[in-house]
């Protein structure tokens, strides 16, 4: 009997120093020890547009399949030369829409290739994208050190897109094949004592604001989602860049002068209400939260709802993978 309770006693004292001793570092070696192609799914819809294609068209296509973004194919050069996503489309409306009455001739009359002639004179872009054989943790490098939301993973040898990795995705993977993984300590700790996120100079839109000032925001600050406040700075929605899309597909990017309210009672919405967050849950219940709701960012609130700061998907990979690595602040 003594020599039972000695047993026991003995396994939990090595649980908890297992627990308490596991490195820092654990999630920063999962993502170098599994490759892109890891992370690619059985199957899943890829839509590629040549860049002669009418943009109009394009982002009509991208709501027809149900996509958020296309690598865009240059047949005179034979290769891929740039991504077309949600950002892209909010940057021709913010460039062209003048009020409900000015049809925006542009978005009828423009190519990708046209549009790229006009857009890339003030971004110089080039298309990023990696290997299936590059490591997850190379995947997560690329994402934010050049602070996009898609990543094109190539095959070297034949050329061709073999799937479009994101954030979400990465972290799902994570979820699902990181079980085995022993949890490192601080994911038990707050997230105000982990100091995760954005606390400061938060990009939030009125409810009252007009969708053309939303996009004006997205423009100015290159944000992924704005809270959408009342008078008393309480968060009452969230406006993410994916939301503009609803625009085209309800054909109603010629009224950016509804209100915010509008424009998010109008949305095909996901969630009733806003994901969010406070300072004192821990990582673990947040890093559990987002991958269940599957979106990229929960809004951190006081008790009475009051923004206080946004916990992105970017923040998370920064502090779980990159800094462990001693790659600090990209996203700064
Ligand atoms: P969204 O959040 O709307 O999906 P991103 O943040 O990924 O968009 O895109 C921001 C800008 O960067 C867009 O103009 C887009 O075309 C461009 N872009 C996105 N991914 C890539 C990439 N892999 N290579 C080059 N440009 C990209
Ligand atoms: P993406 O996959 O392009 O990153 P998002 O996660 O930004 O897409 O958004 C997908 C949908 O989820 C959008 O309708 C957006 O408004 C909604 N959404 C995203 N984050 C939140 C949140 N924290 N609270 C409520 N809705 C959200
Ligand atoms: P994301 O574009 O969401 O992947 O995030 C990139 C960085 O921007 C992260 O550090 C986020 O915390 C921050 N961020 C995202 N949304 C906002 C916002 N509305 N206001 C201020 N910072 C934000």
């Amino acid at each position: 009997m003594q020599g039972d309770v000695c047993v026991c006693v003995c396994v939990s004292v090595f649980q908890r120093r297992e627990e308490t001793n596991v490195d820092a570092t654990v999630y920063m070696n999962f993502m170098k020890s599994h490759c892109c192609y890891n992370a690619i799914p059985t199957s899943c819809k890829l839509v590629i547009f040549d860049t002669k294609l009418q943009v109009k068209k394009a982002f009509f296509a991208l709501v027809a399949n149900g996509l958020r973004a296309a690598p865009l194919w240059d047949s005179k050069l034979q290769r891929f030369v740039g991504m077309l996503t949600i950002t892209d489309f909010i940057n021709i409306l913010h460039c062209y829409y003048r009020s409900p009455l000015v049809q925006m001739h542009e978005l009828e009359n423009h190519k990708i290739e046209t549009w790229r002639d006009v857009y890339l004179q003030s971004s110089n872009h080039f298309l990023i994208s990696i290997s299936p054989e590059a490591s997850l943790f190379d995947a997560i490098y690329s994402l934010l050190k050049y602070k996009i939301h898609r990543l094109p993973v190539i095959d070297p040898e034949s050329g061709n897109v073999l799937h479009i990795l994101t954030h979400k995705r990465i972290l799902k993977f994570l979820h699902i094949f990181g079980k085995k993984v022993p949890k490192p300590a601080f994911v038990g700790k707050q997230i105000q004592e982990l100091g995760i996120g954005t606390f400061r100079n938060i990009a939030t839109v009125q409810q009252t604001a007009t969708l053309h000032d939303a996009l004006s925001i997205f423009v100015e600050r290159r944000v992924s989602a704005l809270p959408v406040v009342d008078e008393q700075g309480k968060v009452v929605s969230l406006y993410s860049r994916f939301d503009v899309i609803n625009l085209a597909a309800q054909k109603t990017y010629n009224n950016l002068d509804m209100t915010m309210q509008e424009a998010v009672r109008r949305r095909t919405c996901f969630f009733e209400g806003v994901l969010k967050c406070y300072p004192d849950e821990t990582l673990d219940t947040i890093l559990d939260r987002l991958v269940k709701a599957e979106v990229h960012r929960l809004v951190l609130v006081d008790r009475a709802d009051v923004v206080k700061g946004i916990i992105s998907l970017s923040d998370l990979l920064q502090a779980m993978v990159l800094t462990p690595a001693g790659i600090e602040a990209l996203l700064s």
